[in-house]
């Protein structure tokens, strides 16, 4: 019987089960991610419903191992060009939202400064339901200067981006870089704005 199989006959201990066979297809992870079942037992806590996974387990636990870490995902603040969000805007916003601090492991300022926000392994609160297996980078925009979604990166976001996802990649070889959207059941449908393929896809041959 293969891993799949597997989780889908255990139910709510597929988690467990699967994160402790270690050898995933990353289809296996998908489906047992997209996949959980209230109230679970996470790492010995007792989760009774999605909100608690999301404020509370999910935020500021930490990830198994480097091996856990399968997207650099990608976001945008989804505010517009000519607008100014800052860290402590966006550490007010996220703290409303319930968490400890900004969800994010990273923010890309117009600028290009780049200022970290979560440890490497540190759970992120960006990509419901891949929080457990991937890292968060957002850069500031995303919208124009009437509000409608797009590619605002200026040359000193795309040079910042460039080197610190040359640095994941070599922590983390095996991650792919992906754009919010493009993980399944998850909501955005525009962030982070740009296809992450097509502009950073070569990273991951490096
Ligand atoms: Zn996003």
């Amino acid at each position: 019987m293969d891993a799949n199989s597997q989780c889908r006959d255990s139910g709510s201990h597929c988690r467990t089960y699967c994160i402790r066979r270690k050898q995933l297809h990353p289809l296996n992870y998908f489906y047992f991610m997209t996949n959980d079942s209230f109230p679970m037992t996470l790492c010995k806590e007792m989760v009774r419903n999605e909100r608690t996974l999301l404020t509370k387990v999910e935020n500021g636990s930490v990830m198994r191992s480097s091996k856990s870490i399968r997207f650099l995902v990608l976001h945008c603040s989804a505010t517009r060009s000519n607008q100014s969000y800052s860290v402590e805007q966006l550490m007010r916003d996220h703290k409303q939202r319930g968490f400890r601090t900004i969800g994010y492991h990273f923010y890309i300022r117009r600028d290009g400064s780049l200022t970290q926000h979560r440890k490497l392994l540190e759970v992120g609160a960006h990509a419901r339901p891949y929080n457990r297996c991937s890292i968060g980078i957002c850069y500031e925009g995303g919208l124009d200067e009437n509000g409608v979604p797009c590619d605002t990166r200026t040359k000193e976001q795309t040079e910042r981006m460039v080197e610190l996802l040359k640095k994941l990649h070599v922590l983390f070889p095996n991650a792919r870089i992906v754009g919010h959207r493009d993980l399944p059941s998850t909501t955005p449908k525009d962030c982070p704005c740009l296809d992450a393929q097509e502009v950073f896809g070569w990273i991951e041959e490096l």
